[in-house]
């Protein structure tokens, strides 16, 4: 489909002010790379991006997932000044009002995009916010973004189904306890296990209602473009277009950047571009292509340069050819024939488009 798409972004310099120790990974410097990466594309594509001012999340909004305790907890710890909540995750005097400003703009982004006010979009924030549990801070993340903007979605736009599609490089734990015994959740993740946080095992499918609205595929280290693809090809977009969601957020860090530090995956600009596309095919096809983009995890600039140029590329290009009609061949004995067989054991019964194979 060759029409322009009303593409959302939002950058705020307040996101700088949660401020890390010395030396920490998860710093303010990591959004100045985002920036420099959407500064030259503004350049090279004049008006192709709205920029979008971020407002912070309501109470009523984080409480959809977190509790009131940890609301406080976080409220608290940010007023006594810097410190930490646990062994990873700082804190800083601006932390409680960044956090939600981060909350907020991904509710803002969604409710945007779910109105028809935007096509799709990206939201440059931080903390990320996929680590956070309903009652604790976790892995560099005080409340989840994406996971309040999924509920947000369904509680104030009548959103029904959604998908949430975490590539960062870390299993999203946070996001799959917050929806895994709800079944119009559907929680996919593509993560380097096994790793931090230690979650995120094949078979851990969803309890209760929610069986099979958990959809993990872990993946050995050194992991790179072509297993990515593959895994998108072969389990992640079968499966999210069989689900069929009204909505899509992609969890979109990039950590499995060849150039991470912390992770140690190999996925290149090439390949952010391409997991894009499939990423667009699907909502395309699905939901009239609604999908929003937000930041996770990344901690090289050339990582985060690359991810954002690549996301914006394949967000403002023409849509090609399918990229689902002729998979990659899965060789027998390779790394990818492994996670690929080791998922399609666990959901063979969850979804038809795995059984049939
Ligand atoms: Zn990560």
């Amino acid at each position: 489909m060759d029409v322009t798409r009303r593409i959302g972004v939002i950058e705020d310099p307040r996101f700088q002010d949660h401020i890390e120790p010395t030396h920490h990974p998860e710093a303010a410097a990591r959004l100045v790379a985002v920036g420099k990466a959407l500064e030259a594309w503004r350049q090279d594509h004049p008006g192709s991006l709205t920029s979008l001012t971020p407002s912070e999340a309501s109470d009523d909004d984080i409480l959809l997932i977190h509790t009131e305790d940890h609301l406080r907890t976080v409220k608290a710890a940010a007023a006594r000044g810097h410190g930490h909540l646990d062994a990873d995750t700082f804190i800083s005097p601006a932390s409680y009002d960044v956090a939600r400003l981060a909350a907020g703009s991904c509710v803002d982004l969604a409710m945007r995009i779910a109105s028809g006010e935007l096509d799709t979009g990206f939201a440059a924030l931080r903390p990320p916010g996929h680590h956070a549990e309903s009652r604790a801070a976790m892995g560099f993340c005080l409340f989840n973004s994406v996971a309040v903007a999924a509920r947000a979605l369904q509680q104030h736009a009548g959103i029904e189904k959604i998908l949430i599609f975490d590539w960062d490089v870390h299993h999203g734990n946070g996001s799959q306890h917050s929806f895994e015994s709800d079944p119009s959740i559907l929680y996919m993740s593509t993560h380097q296990f096994p790793f931090y946080p230690g979650t995120g095992a094949a078979g851990e499918s969803g309890l209760g209602m929610g069986l099979g609205s958990t959809f993990n595929v872990p993946m050995p280290q050194g992991c790179g473009d072509f297993e990515y693809l593959g895994v998108m090809q072969h389990l992640i977009a079968p499966v999210a277009l069989e689900f069929d969601p009204d909505f899509i957020l992609v969890s979109c860090g990039f950590d499995a950047h060849e150039a991470d530090p912390l992770g140690s995956m190999n996925i290149t600009a090439n390949g952010f571009h391409a997991m894009t596309q499939i990423m667009q095919e699907v909502a395309e096809s699905a939901c009239g292509g609604r999908i929003a983009y937000v930041l996770e995890g990344g901690y090289s600039a050339q990582g985060l340069i690359e991810g954002t140029t690549s996301v914006l590329a394949a967000l403002s290009e023409p849509q090609p050819e399918s990229r689902l009609g002729s998979p990659l061949a899965i060789d027998a004995g390779s790394n990818l024939a492994a996670v690929v067989d080791a998922v399609r054991a666990v959901h063979s019964q969850n979804y038809t488009c795995i059984k049939s194979r």
